[in-house]
């Protein structure tokens, strides 16, 4: 299987997963940029994949629905109309006329939205806007105790897994990170590289999930510098739990203005 990006609005990605001249996306927020890459390679759409109902996310799939026989995929909860195969979470599901690496295992990961899923196999994992390279999806819908556990459960997944989020908000994360946890030197070596690619316009998407372990403060709670960068946000000495650290740096980075100079 072949993992193919392909470009949509200014800052989403739509990943594209082929095996023998059959195609999946994750995501198709557009149906151009698909119909496009249909139209150049003679691949076959046979399946789409929704982590969540954002328009973003979805407004494609229903023009590429019309090509006919397509199975989507989808969260049941956010009850999008042209989803064939509603998931909760738990399910394994196989690619149409993919082999078996076309298996995917699907994760319930609410907090961005109630919905949320992720798609993971070894190697891979498909997770729309609830983890980012250097950041985490917004709350709109789920607490934090949602969102904490889902990026858990992100965490939780074999390091060498490469993390396909939807977004490219990485040159968006990085001061802020810095700003958070400008003694970790993992982070400032991988700020030199994501630098470097975002003044060359390369994509710092995917990256490895150890990558984000070491450098992601959303992940990163327990760590003494995030968790009194936290309290400093704040103003409560007091906080200590995962989920009160990781509230707090949610809350910072909502509003957060990266520093100018
Ligand atoms: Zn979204
Ligand atoms: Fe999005």
């Amino acid at each position: 299987m072949e993992i193919v990006r392909l470009h949509a609005f200014t800052d989403n990605y739509i990943w594209g997963l082929r095996h023998n001249g059959q195609l999946a996306v994750v995501d198709p927020g557009e149906s151009a940029p698909v119909l496009e890459y249909l139209g150049q390679s003679g691949d076959r759409l046979v399946a789409i994949l929704l982590t969540h109902h954002h328009g973003d996310h979805i407004d494609g799939a229903a023009d590429l629905c019309a090509l006919g026989n397509i199975t989507v995929f989808g969260p049941a909860v956010d009850e999008i109309p042209f989803v064939t195969h509603p998931l909760h979470g738990g399910e394994t599901i196989a690619l149409p006329g993919f082999d078996a690496e076309g298996s995917f295992k699907v994760l319930s990961v609410p907090g961005h939205t109630r919905g949320h899923l992720s798609y993971y196999r070894p190697g891979m994992v498909f997770c729309g806007d609830t983890l980012f390279t250097l950041g985490c999806g917004r709350l709109f819908e789920g607490s934090p105790e949602q969102m904490w556990q889902s990026l858990s459960q992100l965490s939780a997944l074999p390091v060498d897994t490469q993390v396909y989020c939807a977004h490219e908000y990485t040159y968006l994360n990085l001061p802020f990170a810095l700003d958070v946890e400008p003694g970790n030197e993992k982070l400032q070596a991988r700020a030199v590289s994501l630098r470097e690619k975002i003044s060359a316009g390369i994509p710092t998407v995917p990256d490895t999930l150890a990558a984000e372990l070491e450098t992601n403060v959303f992940l990163r709670p327990a760590v003494a510098e995030v968790i009194s960068a936290a309290r400093r946000f704040s103003g409560d000495e007091t906080l200590t739990s995962p989920v009160q650290i990781f509230t707090a740096l949610r809350e910072w980075r909502n509003g957060y203005k990266p520093p100018v100079n």
